[in-house]
């Protein structure tokens, strides 16, 4: 029989399927690849992908498509075929990597309505607890859908309670398809219908006083407006006017009602001052050469490295990117630029926002679902030819996409680990650059290891800023002038023209070992106190960071520094104060905390246990005078706090800024002349391969809020080790010292970049049984390694993961070490587990 086929992806994230449907009458011509429908599954009805048409369907009997939920195409091809690529790298099912596509609200997954059995609870005994508040539930609130039960019961296993309800014939389920939750919004509009003349005539016979002066006022503002208008602006050209007035002007034939949909905007509400392209410095010029040239084998079709470009903080990087995306417009290509969340870098949206206005979409997590469905639709429509946001702004749907920026591409959250598809942005967009055939531009003062040792594997495009721009004469002398600060506190700065470097503030480690011998017990050591007083005393600022990560479980001798290291593996041991134990959660080694330390024999062994609170604390106590904010996730939870404390301190309302990893990001404030790190090898204690990475990275980018006018700066690390190489390279700025070290460790262990890693986890509420599942599944892993004969690959683990009771639920890990573990893993029935290939945390 002829027909008409597609294949379709079903969206049920446990259903990795994709399956083929044909058109119904009704449907034939309006279905093409990228299209949202409605399709029949099993008893259910679900959403649905067009993937594409196919000559002959794979079973010979086959069901309709039901329904087109939007007319044009959510998905286009080259976004189908990069789910596609996404799907294959992380072993995630095809619908939920296209569901990254969808903004939220427009997809939805098939649910199960719950309702009694005839719509009334029945009597009954023999009923668990849970069967029973389940009946109570449903006949309080009526039918529920499955989904709201989840967070009725949470961690409860509701669902055997429900089908054993359905058993006795006390419930009934039904198979749904929520409704898209979003939808374009309309506003109603109104315009005259006829000429200005019948108008005139009819004027004096539209009612009396009151009304009639209302409908007259309308009507008059109406004559100078061509096109129809909302109706709110024509209530406001006439008090008291309401929607009856129009209805009947309408009646009389004068104006003519309709609906227009209209555009949320979250940027109507932001204001800027439209910016110009500065001049460039020199190193800038030929970073930008470079970049120039890159746009030539674009144009014209031909593949291009991917650009790196590794410049100090504060030396002019932004204004690279915003020159290539102004290059991407000019040849009527689209750019999208990937910042690592919007809410900490206010400053760097702005610039995009203020260099090209009306031409920017900002995608992030605080627009309302109408505004990201809207700022969606504005991109397909081709509206928007800029699209700032952090990972998810790389799926917006740009069909002339000629640029893909990534700024500071060292920063973790452009790694997706909340659910599957767990995937790195910068691998994605190594993809899709690709297939677009786009530039990719990645930005880092600090550029992680495995990136930059693959660029210079793979001779990508790396180029250096090595100096820091100060802002421009003008701008930093209206700056002092407005706070009023005396000529005398600048320092030198280097340069003659328009534009002046700064050197990177100098940094001084401080050995607390010795502060604790001569008697100081304070957080603060004596240096940095002399610091923070005359900060005050210039009425100037400080920042102070405390590491959050690590800074609980980190178990180290105050006499000699030495952290704990497990016997087995050398990773370092985390210490969990119920019962006392030392864990390694690399290879699962537990032992007792030791009296003494194994290294000197000092009994000053013990945790940390510094907070921001303490911190702050103490910090208050010193100097009872200072104004101090602090910075974390306690004080920022509502929304738009970020925003408050940043505007607050920026416009010196408070003296010191107290912090954890927030400060860490793109921040330009002119008055912080120190910046005091209170325990600076916090971090790397944990046991991850990557923690003197990330430690190193966070510790240079903190430096890099310092000193950022012609105030000058300083910045005081104090640390119990301060040997360690980490400390050593990032008091000196030296990133290729530690990348060289780190490398050199990196291979000797035998991690990644020299191999890959995927980490398994088993998330249960009891602890036992997460760790059987761990040990049957590192046994299966083994028997895998065997039979495909990956004789290069291994496990590592079972353990218990760092962070191993997350919510109530106990988590174990199994690391598989390979070239190509994805290969190990791929077909296999891994449903329960958490699969990620290449993870950037072990933790
Ligand atoms: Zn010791
Ligand atoms: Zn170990």
């Amino acid at each position: 029989m002829a027909g008409t086929y597609f294949q379709v992806s079903v969206n049920l994230p446990q259903v990795s399927g994709v399956f083929d449907y044909h058109l119904s009458q009704e449907l034939e011509g309006q279905i093409q690849p990228g299209c949202l429908v409605a399709v029949p599954f099993g008893q259910q009805t679900l959403q649905g992908i067009v993937l594409q048409q196919i000559e002959q369907p794979a079973v010979p009997e086959t069901k309709p498509i039901l329904v087109l939920l939007d007319p044009q195409p959510v998905i286009t091809p080259l976004q189908i075929e990069l789910a596609n690529e996404i799907s294959h790298a992380s072993l995630a099912p095809l619908s939920v990597c296209l569901d990254l596509m969808l903004p939220p609200g427009l997809s939805q997954l098939g649910d199960t309505l719950y309702k009694l059995e005839g719509g009334v609870l029945a009597v009954g005994s023999g009923f668990s607890t849970l069967q029973l508040r389940l009946l109570q539930l449903l006949s309080q609130r009526g039918p529920l859908r499955g989904r709201q039960l989840e967070v009725a019961f949470p961690r409860q296993d509701w669902k055997k309670s429900a089908q054993a309800l359905i058993k006795r014939g006390q419930l009934r389920a039904v198979p749904v398809l929520p409704p898209p939750s979003v939808r374009p919004k309309v506003v109603r509009t109104v315009q005259l219908s006829c000429s200005p003349e019948r108008v005139q005539a009819n004027l004096e016979t539209l009612g009396k006083d009151a009304v009639l002066a209302r409908r007259q006022a309308i009507l008059k503002f109406l004559f100078g407006e061509p096109m129809p208008v909302e109706v709110a602006w024509a209530y406001a050209a006439a008090p008291g006017g309401k929607l009856a007035d129009l209805e009947y002007l309408a009646d009389k034939g004068l104006v003519v009602l309709g609906e227009t949909e209209v555009w949320r905007d979250p940027l109507d509400k932001l204001e800027w001052v439209v910016d110009e392209a500065p001049e460039l410095t020199p190193a800038q010029q030929a970073a930008w050469q470079s970049i120039a040239a890159g746009f030539e084998h674009v144009l014209a079709g031909q593949a291009c490295s991917p650009y790196l470009l590794y410049g100090v903080t504060s030396s002019g990087k932004t204004e690279i990117y915003l020159r290539a995306v102004a290059e991407a417009l000019r040849h009527g290509r689209q750019a999208i630029v990937l910042v690592p969340e919007i809410a900490l870098t206010p400053q760097t949206v702005r610039r995009f926002v203020a260099r090209f206005p009306g031409q920017v979409g900002l995608v992030h997590s605080e627009l309302s679902p109408g505004e990201r469905y809207d700022t969606w639709r504005r991109a397909r429509a081709g509206l928007l030819p800029i699209i700032v946001g952090p990972r998810s702004a790389l799926f917006m749907p740009l069909s002339k996409l000629g640029l893909i920026v990534i700024d500071e591409c060292h920063d973790d959250s452009y790694y997706q680990s909340e659910a599957a598809p767990f995937y790195h942005s910068v691998q994605v967009a190594l993809r899709y650059a690709h297939q677009t055939g786009s530039l990719l531009l990645m930005g880092s003062a600090t550029p992680g290891l495995n990136l930059f040792y693959r660029a210079q594997r793979e001779k990508w495009n790396v180029l250096h800023l090595p100096d820091r721009i100060l802002a421009h004469r003008q701008a930093v002398q209206n700056q002092m002038e407005r706070l009023g600060l005396p000529e005398a506190q600048v320092v030198a700065v280097g340069g003659q023209e328009e534009t002046a470097s700064l050197p990177l503030p100098p940094v001084t480690l401080i050995d607390m070992r010795q502060e604790l011998k001569d008697g100081n017990r304070s957080i603060f050591s004596r240096k940095l106190q002399a610091g923070l007083a005359k900060v005050l005393e210039n009425g100037q600022q400080a920042i102070l960071f405390l590491n959050r990560r690590g800074s609980s479980s980190y178990v180290f001798c105050r006499n000699c520094g030495q952290g704990l290291l497990c016997p087995r593996c050398n990773f370092p041991l985390t210490y969990h104060s119920a019962g006392e134990a030392l864990t390694c959660h690399i290879c699962g080694y537990r032992r007792q905390l030791p009296h003494t330390c194994p290294q000197c024999g000092s009994a000053a062994i013990r945790q940390v246990g510094i907070g921001t609170e303490k911190v702050e604390s103490e910090l208050q106590a010193l100097f009872p005078q200072a104004r101090i904010l602090r910075w974390d996730a306690d004080t920022t939870r509502k929304k738009g706090s970020h925003d408050l404390i940043l505007s607050h301190f920026s416009n010196h309302h408070a003296d010191f800024l107290v912090g954890t990893q927030m400060l860490a990001k793109g921040l330009d404030l002119p008055l912080v002349t120190l910046v005091g790190v209170v325990l600076a090898e916090a971090g790397l204690n944990l046991p991850d391969y990557r923690a003197g990475e990330r430690v190193f990275q966070l510790l240079t980018q903190v430096a890099g809020r310092a000193g950022r006018s012609p105030l000058g700066g300083q910045v005081i690390l104090q640390t119990f080790q301060p040997e360690h190489y980490v400390l050593q390279t990032a008091a000196k700025y030296d990133f290729d010292g530690f990348y060289a070290l780190e490398l050199d460790k990196r291979r000797q262990i035998g991690y990644p970049p020299f191999c890959r890693l995927a980490r398994l986890e088993y998330r249960h509420l009891k602890n036992e049984q997460a760790e059987q599942a761990a040990f049957k599944l590192a046994g299966l892993l083994l028997s895998w390694i065997k039979e495909g004969g990956h004789s290069a690959s291994e496990i590592i683990g079972p353990a218990p993961c760092f962070y191993s009771r997350l919510n109530g639920v106990y988590r174990w890990q199994v690391i598989l070490r390979s070239s190509d573990p994805a290969a190990i893993l791929r077909g296999r029935a891994l449903q329960d587990w958490r699969v990620e290939i290449d993870p950037v945390s072990l933790l």
